[in-house]
């Protein structure tokens, strides 16, 4: 499944990077996915940060 961080409700508080640095990354101070690592939905991981993302930004579909 395909993760994607939505730049209008991130507010970058970088915990998706901090929590799982092989799957986001931060961009200009924003969080983003690792070019390459779009398609790790599936990862309970990825599941776990898009839960704990304060400002729900993450989304997996
Ligand atoms: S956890 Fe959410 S608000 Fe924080 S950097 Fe990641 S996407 Fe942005």
């Amino acid at each position: 499944m395909r993760i994607s961080v939505d730049p209008d409700r991130c507010y970058g508080s970088g915990e998706c990077a901090y929590r799982l640095p092989s799957v986001f990354t931060e961009v200009d101070g924003y969080g983003a996915v690792v070019p390459g690592r779009e398609d790790a939905g599936d990862d309970p991981r990825v599941r776990e940060a898009a839960e704990r993302c304060p400002s729900q930004a993450i989304t997996i579909g």
